[in-house]
């Protein structure tokens, strides 16, 4: 069955969008959230667990402090109220990789509430409101072996990890996200991407959404224009990549769009998001009244962070986004033009790094926005999981600095580095890409261009040095882009003036 989409125009025309989003922050501390278990990424399955975290009767559960405080420092950064006493709770389901049958989360008493953060849209800046930031551990995880599509339909059996379970998450959820319009799926993915870059400034987190460490829930529903009201939501799991977020918002408008406009009703349900089509297909159906029998968690105590202590850490914070973002374009000297692209690339991080590993603004960005820019669009990947890191950007501009490459070269270089050939100088030796700029080669290239186009030769000696251009052409051909043209024209004027 396939969905009827309405024009992304047209679904404007009749409808408001409604965004919310639930983003998962997985911290990186040295243990997990309950226990003394390594929580680092990796290792053979099922060897970083203990009766704790595998849930064995009688194990207990003793709070990770520097995930208090990492929450704590996530929720001052958003704005948050941070709460006198709150508890545990814990959330009872049944899953196989949840091995105690339910998740310690926190429900009515979240650690940190009442916050927001301004994200910036085509030079627009609209307030996300943040509901709550609460702690709770992360699941283990399941395997299905044998089906096509890496789900349980059709696997002949599954495996499952507990390495993962009990590392510490910070779920982060926004109130209904109003009023952004067709800049909703833009907004969302703004959104997840500055809220990437606050918790990589924390350093609470490696914020990878590629591996799993930054996980977005899509919330979307469409009300009638006008009416003000909220309309019924789907939730979208675990989209992970900010241009998916875009794709997913915008999937889910059209989608909602195809069935009110015949008169049907939204079905309140999670859906799974499909990288390679671009579609979402339904999961599991969700109501609002779906019964956790929640309930306080008996076998740890409040969490009662002192307001010492959460003064101590609002001074750990770093420089809010909105003013570091007017700072950095003071800095680099863009347009307001060039920083709204800059920040809707979101390579804002990777230019600063680019610059601190010594290369100019303008050159950082020019490099990512025109070139990794596009190879980012062209491979689907978003231009932080491009491959390419800001250290190599800065060596490759060093190249072009020193005289050893020009900018077609190297591109021949990003060619290189993306197909893992080595360093930047590695894969100028191995696929001799240096401008060549010996005299004894450049010289005999010149001599057979003067000899070839005889008329340009003439001009230039009659004083219209401009014709030197065409023959600095000639010679750029005969040597594949690798001559140095300042110095060719330099021979070509010694030997006709
Ligand atoms: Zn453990």
């Amino acid at each position: 069955m396939t969905d009827t989409l309405v024009a992304f125009d047209d679904v404007l025309a009749s409808y408001d969008p409604a965004l919310g989003l639930e983003v998962h922050v997985e911290l990186n501390t040295n243990t997990k959230m309950f226990c003394g278990c390594p929580a680092v990424f990796g290792g053979e399955p099922n060897t970083q667990v203990c009766p704790t975290c595998l849930g064995l009767p009688g194990a207990m559960p003793v709070v990770n402090a520097k995930a208090i405080e990492s929450a704590i420092r996530i929720g001052l950064a958003l704005n948050c109220e941070i709460a006198e006493w709150c508890r545990f709770a814990r959330k009872n389901y049944f899953y196989p990789d949840m091995p105690k049958n339910f998740q310690t989360s926190q429900y009515d008493e979240p650690i940190a509430f009442d916050g927001w953060m301004d994200v910036e849209v085509d030079g627009e800046t609209f307030r996300v409101e943040i509901e709550r930031a609460h702690m709770e551990e992360d699941t283990g995880k399941s395997l299905h072996v044998g089906g096509s599509t890496g789900r349980i339909h059709g696997a002949d059996h599954s495996l499952v990890d507990y390495n993962r379970a009990g590392i510490p998450l910070i779920e982060i959820v926004t109130k209904p996200i109003q009023g952004a319009g067709e800049k909703a799926p833009a907004v969302a993915r703004a959104y997840v991407s500055q809220l990437r870059d606050l918790i990589v400034a924390l350093g609470v987190s490696e914020a990878r959404m590629d591996q799993g460490n930054l996980r977005a829930d899509v919330n979307l529903s469409l009300a009638p224009k006008g009416s003000g009201v909220l309309g019924t939501r789907t939730e979208t799991k675990n989209v992970n990549s900010f241009r998916s977020v875009e794709r997913a918002v915008r999937y889910e408008m059209q989608r909602h769009a195809g069935i009110l406009d015949e008169g049907g009703s939204i079905l309140q349900e999670t859906r799974h998001w499909h990288e390679d089509t671009g579609i979402t297909t339904s999961g599991r159906e969700k109501s609002d009244a779906e019964d956790y029998r929640y309930f306080p968690e008996p076998d740890l105590v409040p969490v009662a962070p002192s307001r010492e202590w959460v003064e101590q850490l609002r001074g750990t914070l770093p420089e809010n986004p909105t003013q570091k973002r007017a700072r950095l374009q003071a800095d680099w000297g863009y347009t307001d033009l060039e920083m709204r692209d800059v920040i809707a690339s979101g390579s804002i991080g990777l230019i600063e790094e680019t610059v601190a590993a010594g290369a100019t603004p303008q050159a950082a960005r020019k490099w990512w926005l025109s070139e990794l820019g596009r190879r980012a669009n062209d491979a689907g990947v978003d231009i932080t999981d491009l491959g390419v890191t800001p250290a190599q950007v800065a060596a490759v501009q060093a190249l072009v600095d020193g005289g050893t490459l020009n900018d077609k070269l190297a591109r021949q270089v990003f060619d290189g580095l993306l197909a893992g050939e080595g360093t930047p100088e590695e894969i100028v030796a191995a696929r001799g890409l240096a401008i060549v700029s010996d005299d004894g080669a450049l010289s005999a290239a010149v001599d057979n261009a003067i000899a070839a186009n005889p008329d340009v030769a003439d001009k230039i000696r009659d004083g219209k040095v401009a014709a030197a251009g065409a023959l600095i052409g000639e010679v750029m051909k005969e040597m594949r882009g690798q001559a140095d043209a300042g110095r060719v024209r330099e021979l070509i004027l010694e030997k006709l003036t």
